[in-house]
């Protein structure tokens, strides 16, 4: 018999895990009844990575849920679920677990209404590994085989300060939307969760972009370990070493390093 082994490592499966983690899709007595719990994705699992036992999964939700540009979905599951999870925890876990130097304020909408929101940074490092641990699971879900390699990613939500990171994040939209060739969008929940592969590109890198509430965008790059660095990447090496590039996206010129901070 063929033993299954875990979505991230080699260690034998002994569960599932939902990829996304369940908690993202909102439960049906928090949004009017409605079922957004339609055939979800699971992808078996060794138990260190089934984050059903860590806290990820919940600094997830609550991470993402609010990010301005999401749908009322995102909004519903802030007012609700979320909230009650917040209740029970200490004053400061916002501060301390989500987001560094937080501020409260006051945004208008376009009608006048007032809404509180909360600003400051959100922790990139630990959002990526959330991220991470997604992409993981859905090639399995997609390819039946666990992704051997590395995986690059930008934060769709994130105002990056660096000017670089600004282009670059730029640059991969372009990408995403001029050359490269999609597969269908998939996601039985579309508005909460959707996502689509790329075919492989000239160098084999296979891209992925999640939304999450309809308007949090992650785009993820899996390289194979087998892939070998081609010479176009140089422009990422220049780019790394601070020397001034340009870069051609469809109709469009990307710069990096030109600018004096
Ligand atoms: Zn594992």
């Amino acid at each position: 018999m063929n033993i299954q082994t875990c979505y991230m490592c080699d260690e034998p499966a002994i569960t599932r895990e939902h990829v996304p983690p369940l908690c993202l899709f909102p439960e049906a007595k928090d949004v009017l009844g409605l079922n957004l719990r339609n055939d979800l994705i699971t992808v078996p699992s060794c138990d260190v990575h089934n984050s059903c036992k860590s806290k990820d999964d919940e600094f997830l939700m609550v991470s993402i849920a609010s990010v301005v540009g999401n749908n009322f979905l995102g909004y519903l599951q802030t007012q609700t679920k979320i909230d009650r999870a917040l209740r029970r925890k200490s004053k400061d876990f916002l501060q301390k677990e989500i987001v560094r130097n937080m501020q409260h304020q006051v945004i208008k909408s376009t009608s006048g209404k007032k809404y509180p929101v909360l600003k400051g940074n959100p922790n990139y490092e630990r959002l990526e590994k959330c991220f991470e641990h997604i992409a993981y699971g859905l090639y399995m879900h997609e390819f039946g085989i666990k992704f051997n390699g590395n995986i690059k990613m930008l934060l769709g939500f994130v105002n990056y300060n660096d000017p670089n990171t600004k282009n670059m994040m730029g640059l991969v939209k372009e990408k995403f939307e001029t050359e490269e060739k999609p597969k269908e969008i998939k996601g039985k929940n579309p508005s909460i969760f959707k996502y689509q592969f790329f075919e492989p590109d000239a160098f084999g890198l296979i891209g992925l972009v999640m939304t999450f509430y309809g308007g949090t965008e992650i785009f993820v790059a899996f390289q194979a370990s087998d892939f070998k660095d081609p010479k176009n990447l140089l422009a990422m090496e220049l780019i790394k070493a601070g020397i001034p590039t340009f870069v051609d996206m469809g109709d469009k010129t990307f710069e990096f390093n030109t600018k004096k901070e």
